[in-house]
Formats: structure tokens, sequence, C-alpha cells
């Protein structure tokens, strides 16, 4: 462990915590705030800690907490990750997402294995103390300049109690090599025309009970904060006035680091732990893709087929891909919101008319496959670009075999169990596993491409590496059917064969990836697939890249 001293090489470590209100953006000012370090020349990592009881997100439905995000570990955590890969771009991992499940289950069974020697096992010290191992962890070795560690949830929440112990905990271990940033909401109350500044004193109040005083407040606010809040919150809050940090409605979360550059929040954070400011902001690249987000020369429209559009939270990375893919080609994306159950052969023509590409989205289950595979038949039958993710990808497949190969009752073993002609089937490792939590395919794995492909053109390289998240894929039995009819394997796993790319050649842009290339589109590196993909759609609303014309009359006049 660093020593107290507050030495130049000890990890420093940032809490931040949240207060007044959920859904405040702690995710996106910690990204902010790392990415702000990490452009001083720093090595900086997050972490979120997450209070509900499930091991990880795996085996909870979208619905509850939004997209599952992947490592390349393996690891399926809190979308929040994904914010911090496409910040930082930097991979995260499994330590980078504890829950309190995992917290319990590694102190249960350490329980079992008799470490505690006849102890009573108790929330204190040993939950907190395993709290603080997951911490700290992240800090060995001198891997990193700054862990900073988002506590998920809402001070005053019972279930978050532990987590703020451990940080009162560290605070008192190691004062000069931590800090807490709680972020809180500013309220503007209309009918007062005043913001108020009450709710953010409770809630330090409620931190203080805990034993935890705030170093610095991140104050979510609609209007700018004036010098007498500013003033005001400071003296009640116990905290400097140059640490009541403004944090603006932004137009896109990309600007909150800008954001905080100049409420000088990086500076706050190094004067506070003592850290020298070396060197200048490095942040070119971020402020070139800014640039190039916030002025398209045009827009396109993709249709994004899923069943869980009322919740885009569940599709949060594709979202922000199609972003980092738009900024790159020089085109706003407007995602038009497709339900996948009300795709149906009726209306399917008048749905897609005014879309520049369709992607059909990940997910399990058999809710909304027939739509699924409906979007996607009008897709390859009109020329439309598509792009199919995972379950995208095997409703494809299914598409294929149906209405080209003529198997009529094609299907995905997940959805039909007897289906005559089960193009897509279980992986035989998934055979005979009972457990649903962290037993999928999950993870990175390398991928052969073809060459002269859709996917050899976008990557550039004959071989890649990108991150699953299933159990069922494409069944080799029927590999030459596909080719004889024109579906082409043109990515597959080195050692097993296995399939994990199809492609039609011909169409002007069709293609299904059997792995989930959202994950790794960063802002600085936008995905090569979704750009080839940004890049075919913009072609067919009969713009160029760069040069898009103006949206809708365009793809009309190519469309006829
Ligand atoms: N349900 C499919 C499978 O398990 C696809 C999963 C996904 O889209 N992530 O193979």
């Amino acid at each position: 462990m660093h020593a107290t001293t507050g030495s130049a090489k000890a990890t420093k470590y940032i809490f931040v915590t949240g207060g007044v209100s959920s859904s405040l953006g702690k995710g996106i000012i910690s990204a902010s705030l790392a990415k702000l370090l990490q452009a001083r020349g720093m090595k900086v990592t997050i972490q979120k800690l997450d209070p509900y009881i499930n091991i990880d997100p795996g085996t909870l439905n979208p619905y509850e907490h939004g997209e599952c995000y992947v490592t390349d570990d393996g690891a399926e955590t809190d979308l929040d990750l994904g914010h911090y890969e496409r910040f930082l771009n930097v991979t995260t991992s499994q330590a980078n997402n504890i829950t309190t499940g995992r917290i319990y289950q590694s102190v249960i069974d350490k329980e079992r294995r008799g470490e505690y020697l006849g102890r009573t096992v108790q929330v204190i010290p040993h939950i907190t103390d395993e709290i603080k191992r997951c911490i700290q962890i992240l800090g060995e070795g001198d891997r990193y300049d700054f862990v900073i560690t988002e506590i998920g949830g809402t001070v005053g929440d019972i279930e978050s109690l532990p987590y703020i112990e451990a940080v009162r905990q560290m605070r008192w271990e190691h004062p000069k090599d931590t800090l807490v940033i709680h972020l809180t909401l500013v309220p503007y109350l209309k009918a007062a025309g005043e913001l108020k500044t009450k709710p953010t004193q409770h809630s330090v109040k409620q931190l203080l009970e805990f034993g935890v005083q705030p170093d610095i407040l991140v104050c979510r606010t609609e209007y700018n904060l004036s010098k007498s809040i500013r003033n005001k919150l400071a003296r009640f809050c116990n905290v400097g006035v140059e640490a009541v940090i403004q944090s603006i409605d932004a137009d896109t979360i990309y600007d909150v680091p800008m954001l905080m550059q100049q409420e000088r929040l990086d500076e706050v954070v190094l004067d506070k732990l003592g850290v020298e400011h070396k060197g200048n902001l490095d942040l070119n690249r971020w402020l070139n893709f800014l640039e190039r987000h916030k002025n398209p020369s045009g827009d396109i429209q993709i249709a994004l087929v899923g069943k869980y559009v009322e919740l885009q939270d569940s599709y949060k990375s594709i979202v922000e891909a199609f972003t980092h893919a738009g900024a790159a080609c020089g085109v706003k994306v407007n995602v038009k919101w497709v339900h996948s159950e009300q795709v149906q052969r009726d209306n399917v023509d008048s749905l897609f008319a005014d879309s520049h590409g369709i992607l059909v989205a990940p997910g399990f289950g058999s809710r909304g496959i027939d739509g699924k595979i409906e979007a996607i038949r009008h897709a390859r039958e009109n020329a439309v670009p598509f792009f199919g993710i995972c379950l995208g990808m095997q409703c494809a497949v299914i598409e294929f075999a149906r209405n080209v190969l003529g198997l009529e009752e094609a299907h995905s073993t997940e959805i039909k169990d007897y289906t005559p002609d089960p193009v897509i089937d279980l992986m035989e490792e998934q055979k005979g596993l009972a457990d649903m939590g962290g037993t999928m395919r999950l993870g990175a794995y390398p991928c052969n491409v073809a060459e002269g492909s859709l996917a050899g053109a976008a990557y550039g390289h004959d071989m890649t590496e990108e991150r699953h998240r299933h159990r069922y894929e494409f069944n080799d039995a029927y590999r030459q059917q596909f080719i004889d009819a024109g579906m082409i394997p043109t990515g597959t796993h080195p050692d097993s064969g296995l399939v994990e790319i199809v492609e039609i050649p011909g169409h002007p842009w069709f293609l299904g990836a059997q792995f989930h290339p959202e994950y790794k589109s960063t802002v600085v590196e936008p995905h090569p697939l979704f750009r080839g993909f940004i890049q075919a759609a913009v072609a067919y609303a009969g713009m160029t890249t760069d040069q898009a014309a103006q949206p809708n009359g365009a793809r009309e006049q190519t469309q006829g």
C-alpha cells in the first residue's frame, strides 16, 4: 500500500459520488476529468462501483440499466465503462467494474475457505476491506497515476453505504493521495426564478454524517452559477470557492471535457492532490473530432431496428459509434428508432423509405425476430446499406436461408428448438451449460478477414480482434450452400473456423458481424466497420463523403 506522504510516485485515488438525484452524469464527469488528466500526459483509469447485488449486469434486462458493455477480457459491465473507453481510448477490464454481488461473493468464498479464522464476518471491516482491495488493485504496480472511482447510486441509498464507508476509510488512511468529488444538482425553480442551493447543502450534510467531506463540488445546472451562488455553496459545504465547479447542460457529452477545463476542474484536482501541473493539454484529436461533429456537411438517417428502442441506453455504444463514424465521414447521423415488433411485410417499404441504411441490433430471445428478418429482406432486395450485429447477423443468415436458399423453416435454435434447418445453432462449448451468468462466448477473439471483402477494405488488414457476447453461431454444415448462393463468410476465427462475418458481394454494403464492433469505437478511433457502413449510407443518400448534400431531397434524386 502507498504511504500517506503523498510521494510523487503514489497512485492518487479520486472518488466521484452523487447526490440529490440520479442520472446527473457521474460517468461523463469522471470520463471528462480522466480525459483532461490524460491530456496532460498522466496515466488514468476509471472504475465503476455498482451497489446492486447482481454479480454483473450480464443477466440484467437492458430495461434495468441499459446496455451491457463487454471488455476485451470478457467482463460484462456497466455501460459507463463504454464512456470511459470512448473518451480515453484505453481499454478497461473486469477490475474496472465491481458490484456488491461480486464483493459479497468474494467475501463469502473466503469465509467458506476458512480464511477468516473463525472470526465473525461483518460489513465493517470485511466488506469494506474487500471494497478497498478492489479499488487499490488498480493502483498496484504503478500502472496508473490516477484511479478515478465512480460510486454508483446516490448518497443516502442504503445499498451504497458500505462504499461511502470505504471512501471514508481511504480518505483517513491516505489523506494526501485521495480526493472526493461530489456531483449534485442545483435546480432552477421557475416560479421563484432562482437557482436553489439547498438540495446540495443537504446532500453534503448527508455525506458529512457518514464522515466524508467532499473536496470538490460539481454542480449540474441548467443556468450559469453566479459568483454569489458559488460563494454560498462554498460557505455552506466547506469547500473553497474555486472548488465549486459548474457543470452546465451541454449539447453533446463530448463537450463536457472542455467545459470542465474552462471551470479548471483538472487544475483544482491537481492542486488538491499536490501534483505538479506538468505540460500543456494535448487535446488536438479530441478538438478535431468535435469540430467535425459540430459542423457536418449534411445529415443521413440510419434506421436502428431493435426491441428495446423505447430505452435508447440499451444501444448506447451503437449510437456513439454512429457519432464517431459520422464525424469521420463529415455527416450527422440521425437515428430512426424502429421497433422490431412493428416491422411487417406491408409496412416495411414505407417504414424505411427515408432511411439511408438499416442496422439490425443485437439481442436475445424471440420477440421481434420476424420484424428483424423482414427489415433485412427489405435491405437486401432494395440495395439499402445493411449492418447486422450479433443477433442482427444471425437474422441476416436466417433471412438468406429462407428467401434465397428456399429453406422456408430455417431458424436459429435459440428461437425454435426443432427447426429442420438450424442455420444458427448453439456453439459446441455452450451445450450442457446450466449457469446463465458469465458463460457466453465473451470478450476479444481474433478474426481473419478476407482480402477484397467489405470488411477487408474497412479494416485494411487481414486480421483483427473483436469482442463477442453470444451463445449461438453460424452453422458450418450450411457454409457451402450459402457460398454457392452468394452469402460469403469474410471473417472467420483462425483456429475453429467459426464464421464471424458474412457479406453479400454485389450488394452495395451488406455485412453481418457475429461480434460487437460498437464496443471498440472511440472518439479518436471510429470503428472501421461503422465508418464503412456510414460511407455506404452517404453514397446511398447520393452524397459524397465530406461534401454531403442536404439530407432528404438528395436521396430522392438518386432513388427516383
Ligand atoms: N442471442 C444471440 C446469441 O446468444 C445473439 C446475442 C447477441 O446479439 N449479443 O447468440
